[in-house]
């Protein structure tokens, strides 16, 4: 259930950038997303929290349209992201090609670092702007540049993945996200595969991003100080749906369902 309060009538109420209705996926007899609804407001910073195995990852892939859902859809600023109109103008499963667009305002960063190996820092991050967008080799480094520079990493431009800490490729990824001007950043675990001293790096360049840009933020974390302390709104995932969401205050300090104590019990 909903803990989100409800405005009322008269309360203009913006349309939320990003709107699940309704959203199941199934894997064979397993279902995953169980009739998702969830509206994120522009800008707003959401973390997603919840046993391993409840969905989180799965809700960030179809949202970048890396797995195709089974009912429900997905919007975008009002428009359907996962499905077009046909000829006929029924709503069908999107082509290649219009995820393709769909993707394009949206970045992720994932557990694993998943940088080029046989590239730089400063390629990894140039590389798909100069070949995605209409940016010229020189403009997409320079860009490449001022986005490691803001990542912290303005002495490491030429190094390899190979050369760089856990902490740093992970700080190339996230510059290398942003590289493609997303609106919509998603985050999956990115320091689950960090040692403890490492993390604190790459939790400050997402805080700092959060602060200082227009961008709407979607993090599945096990790290529930950071949580609370980065998200306006907590997401607790159970079976494939939101048992419970509000702010840090209400979820963390006064969790209603006996599912979220537990959970919460367990990992604090
Ligand atoms: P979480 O991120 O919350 O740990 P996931 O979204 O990764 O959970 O996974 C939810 C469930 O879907 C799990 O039971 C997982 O085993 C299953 N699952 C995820 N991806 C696949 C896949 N490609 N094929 C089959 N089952 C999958
Ligand atoms: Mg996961």
């Amino acid at each position: 259930m909903t803990t989100t309060p409800m405005t009322t009538t008269t309360e203009e109420k913006a349309e939320p950038m990003i709107r699940f209705r309704d959203v199941s996926k199934r894997y064979g007899a397993l279902t995953v997303l169980d009739g998702l609804n969830l509206d994120i407001a522009r800008n707003e910073k959401v973390a997603l929290i919840g046993p391993s195995g409840s969905g989180k990852s799965t809700l960030l892939r179809t949202l970048m349209l890396l797995d195709d859902i089974d009912g429900g859809v997905i919007e975008i600023d009002g428009r359907p992201l996962t499905h077009m109109a046909s000829r006929d103008g029924k709503l069908v499963p999107a082509d290649e090609r219009y995820k393709r667009e769909g993707r394009r305002g949206i970045g992720m960063v994932f557990q694993s670092f998943n940088l080029f190996p046989h590239m730089t820092a400063l390629e990894n991050v140039a590389e798909a702007p100069s070949s995605v967008l209409d940016l010229s080799r020189k403009e997409a480094r320079e860009r490449g540049t001022e986005l490691l520079e803001m990542v912290g990493l303005g002495d490491k431009l030429e190094h390899y993945p190979s050369q760089l800490s856990g902490g740093q490729q992970q700080r190339v990824a996230i510059a290398r996200a942003l590289a493609m001007r997303p609106q919509i950043m998603l985050f999956d675990e990115v320091t689950s595969a960090l040692d403890p001293e490492l993390c604190g790096e790459v939790l400050s360049v997402i805080r700092r991003l959060g602060d200082e840009h227009d961008l709407t933020m979607l993090m599945v974390t096990h790290q529930m100080g950071f949580a609370k302390e980065f998200a306006d709104r907590i997401c607790f995932f159970s079976e494939g749906r939101i048992l419970e969401q509000g702010s840090p205050e209400q979820v963390f300090g006064a969790p209603q369902q006996e599912r979220t104590q537990s959970f919460l019990r367990a990992v604090m």
